[in-house]
């Protein structure tokens, strides 16, 4: 497998064969984000992207996951994620599960008969990462898309019937906007109904504008305490229908999970114990 530069796929693809379809995103402004900042965005050629998938298929008997990458994968046309689900159906039978990064504003561009046919050549998850549901933060951190295009991609997607996998960022919005963040976000999220939502908690990275912002006093972190109470006051807005709420990843200061709502209840009672225990994964075991 060719791949250029570092790999980032979603913690549920641990386990997968990660074929680079794209390298890069193709938006890279977001300003808490380092991940694609030393590459030019580019799509890979038929070719590149057949090679790999042939001699993955060469070298590995039992392949159940398929991730494609980099960023926003789903920029591609339809027609070309189309041949390549299509070649990956053939050469491996076996495959379970193709999924991808998206953006919102990849998905608006798609036709509803692009995402059906992007199904029916077995794409079968699509990660997207919004971060926020309020506008004010998506406009701060440079996300490129509002609350109502990411609620229509969603349910273009769900009308498509792909499942979806949303990510938030717990204190993305600093302290300022936390209220909003947890709001807004529950907004945003009962309308698409997701199969899967999950907070990754946010971790500054040096060279990033966010992080120039905190050295410069203009963005403030949350602590352990006020994380939780977000996602806190998050759970207690969403209003869903068997939606899996995760947030197990390692820039987490403390596991949760559960379903949602059918263990609201269940999730809020384990977020109060941990706030009155006051106790939380040290700041020097948290990682991105
Ligand atoms: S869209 Fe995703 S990968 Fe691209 S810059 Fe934003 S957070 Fe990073």
């Amino acid at each position: 497998m060719k791949y250029e530069g570092s790999i980032y796929r979603p913690p549920s693809e641990a386990r997968s064969l990660i074929v680079q379809v794209a390298v890069g995103c193709a938006h890279n402004k977001c300003t808490f984000c380092s991940m694609y900042k030393d590459k030019s965005f580019r799509i890979k050629s038929w070719e590149e992207i057949k090679e790999d998938l042939d001699e993955a298929r060469e070298n590995y008997r039992y392949i159940k996951r398929i991730f494609l990458a980099d960023g926003d994968a789903l920029v591609l046309p339809a027609k070309k994620l189309i041949q390549i689900l299509d070649y990956i159906k053939e050469i491996f039978p076996e495959c379970e599960r193709v999924g991808i990064y998206a953006a919102p504003k990849d998905i608006l561009l798609k036709s509803e008969e692009d995402l059906k046919a992007l199904k029916e050549s077995g794409l079968g998850i699509v990660y997207i990462g919004i971060e926020s549901g309020d506008d004010q933060i998506l406009k701060d951190i440079e996300k490129g898309v509002s609350s109502s295009e990411i609620i229509s991609s969603g349910q273009k997607l769900k009308a498509a019937q792909i499942p979806i996998s949303i990510t938030l960022i717990s204190g993305i919005g600093g302290k300022e906007k936390t209220k909003e963040h947890a709001i807004e976000s529950a907004r945003v999220v009962n309308r698409i109904n997701p199969e899967y939502v999950s907070f990754l908690t946010l971790m500054l990275e040096e060279g990033t504008p966010l992080y120039e912002d905190w050295q410069n006093d203009k963005f403030s972190l949350l602590s352990p305490k006020e994380v939780l109470e977000e996602i806190r006051l998050f759970i207690e807005n969403t209003d869903l229908k068997g939606s899996i709420f995760r947030a197990n990843h390692a820039s987490n200061y403390i596991s949760l999970g559960g379903i949602l709502n059918e263990e609201k209840d269940e999730l809020l009672k384990n977020i109060d114990e941990a706030l009155s225990e006051d106790f939380f994964k040290p700041e020097h075991l948290r990682g991105l």
